[in-house]
């Protein structure tokens, strides 16, 4: 079985350990760069991308695992993962002496943070994500070519370059009653060579596809 890392900084590090098992994989926790040997692939969580920036510095973490994406090293990011999987944040947090946040990078593309509401905008709803009908162990709850998608202070990918695969978008949830702006259509999932990212949450639903599909990209499968 494929071993995989779960980023044990911060954030929801349990739920995504569970998925990544229950997907067939032998699961690490990661917070050493010397732990970073030996993984066949890496899952940041959702979280709080600051957090897990800051700390990853602390670590030791963010030069190695930049240099190990940049060499094609499968990583997932899940909702604050995907904002550390992105070359851009949009809108970029501060620390206290100005300095913007860091990511990891890897994908071309902009993020915005929290660009669907705050915590009482957090929504759920179902996603068409055609890539899942190849990928087995869907629920009766889902459809076969959907996910069910929990969003929780969730980025949205604002832009693309040429090589990213767009593989979900989700219509902006109007919050004000009073909106009478068409829906836009807001990019939630990519791919990227052999980087994956999510705004939303797939571990905390019991969907497990997402992970599946994240393990036959380990695999050369995908
Ligand atoms: N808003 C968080 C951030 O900017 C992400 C939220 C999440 O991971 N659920 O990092």
């Amino acid at each position: 079985a494929p071993r995989v890392g779960v980023l044990a900084l911060q954030g929801d590090v349990r739920e995504h350990a569970v998925a990544l098992h229950d997907g067939g994989a032998d699961v690490v926790k990661v917070r050493r760069p010397s732990e970073l040997d030996d993984l066949d692939g890496l899952v940041i969580p959702g979280g709080e991308s600051t957090a897990i920036d800051k700390l990853a510095r602390a670590f030791g973490m963010m030069d190695p695992l930049r240099e190990k994406i940049a060499q094609g090293f499968p990583v997932y990011g899940s909702c604050a993962g995907m904002i550390l999987l992105a070359d851009r944040v949009a809108d970029p947090a501060c620390d206290g002496a100005g300095r913007p946040q860091q990511t990891f990078g890897g994908i071309d593309m902009t993020v915005r943070r929290n660009a669907f509401g705050r915590q009482v905008d957090s929504f759920e709803t179902e996603v068409p994500m055609p890539i899942l009908a190849g990928v087995q162990g869907h629920s009766s709850a889902n459809e076969p070519e959907s996910v069910r998608a929990v969003f929780i202070r969730a980025p949205w990918v604002e832009s693309v370059g040429a090589g990213v695969q767009i593989l979900a978008s989700v219509n902006e949830p109007h919050h004000d009653e009073s909106a009478t702006e068409a829906e836009v259509a807001r990019i939630v999932a990519v791919r990227s060579g052999n980087l994956l990212a999510t705004s939303f949450h797939p571990e905390v639903t019991g969907e497990r596809r997402i992970h599946r599909l994240f393990i036959q990209m380990i695999r050369g499968e995908a």
